[in-house]
């Protein structure tokens, strides 16, 4: 009986990996694993929050030691609003149209980027929202590395940073190894590239070639690509400056694209 249950939760979650749901329609359905227990768990946050790496890890989206220590280390309830449900497995809204990515998607970039985000590289994070995961690139790359996140809505990098100061990579920000900029993320941070790690937030109609020229040979972006139907790319440039490009999987971000368009919308 037990087991009759948990196949099609455990199916309902491996589909639920490939889709970044731009709205949080799921959660209010109830369609999602944690809710029952969000709603009567009497645990603190930061032991929920271990309790969402460690299911990530259960289903095998979290394969990496790293990931998930970096993961159970970023409380993800620093990086939501009071009242939201911060431990489940979904975007939440977060104002100006835009969401905070789903754990297992955050999970799925970090593991895809983990060998460019040793200590000492440098990272660029597009479309920062929150700051969650630009918060977990700045502790993987360690105060000799360099992460800088690019959000076009001021408002967002201003929480976002509150965030960060609340959070376990505060010390980054205070010691200047972090930084957050109000810019058009398709145009990159030039003033810190190359970039080992480049992470893009947003979906892109293609890829941005300013990004592309920021990454440094034998680095790695991850970007989703698309309109309607968006793909998780993957783009290599190897150490002659050749660049790769490959699906890791289909996706549902907001788009990467001007602040009015966003506003309203479009
Ligand atoms: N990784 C973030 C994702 C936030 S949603 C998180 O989990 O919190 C995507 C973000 O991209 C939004 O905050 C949106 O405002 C931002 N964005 C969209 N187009 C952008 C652009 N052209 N330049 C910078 N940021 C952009």
């Amino acid at each position: 009986m037990v087991a009759a249950i948990l196949r099609p939760l455990k199916q309902q979650l491996l589909s639920f990996t490939t889709t970044d749901f731009s709205s949080h329609l799921f959660f209010f359905t109830g369609n999602c694993l944690w809710s029952p227990m969000e709603r009567f768990s009497t645990k603190s946050g930061i032991d929920k929050n271990k309790a969402l790496v460690a299911q990530l890890q259960q289903y095998g989206i979290i394969r990496s030691k790293k990931v998930a220590e970096i993961m159970e280390t970023i409380d993800r309830g620093s990086f939501v609003a009071d009242g939201t449900p911060a431990y489940i497995d979904s975007p939440m809204q977060i104002g100006y149209n835009a969401t905070i990515s789903a754990p297992h998607m955050h999970a799925m970039c970090l593991e895809l980027l983990e060998e460019n985000l040793q200590p000492g590289m440098r990272a660029l994070d597009v479309g920062s929202g929150t700051g969650y995961l630009t918060a977990c690139f700045a502790l993987m790359v360690g105060p000799q590395g360099r992460t800088v996140g690019v959000e076009h809505i001021p408002e967002l990098v201003t929480s976002s940073i509150e965030n960060i100061k609340k959070s376990a990579a505060a010390s980054f920000m205070e010691d200047g190894s972090l930084s957050i900029h109000v810019s058009d993320g398709r145009l990159g941070w030039s003033e810190y590239a190359p970039y080992d790690a480049i992470h893009v937030g947003a979906a892109a109609p293609e890829i941005p070639q300013p990004l592309v020229d920021q990454l440094k040979p034998g680095g790695r972006m991850v970007i989703p690509v698309g309109n309607v139907f968006q793909d998780l790319k993957v783009v290599d440039k190897s150490l002659d400056g050749s660049v790769t490009v490959r699906t890791e999987t289909s996706v549902r971000y907001v788009p990467l694209t001007s602040r009015d368009a966003q506003l309203q919308g479009r």
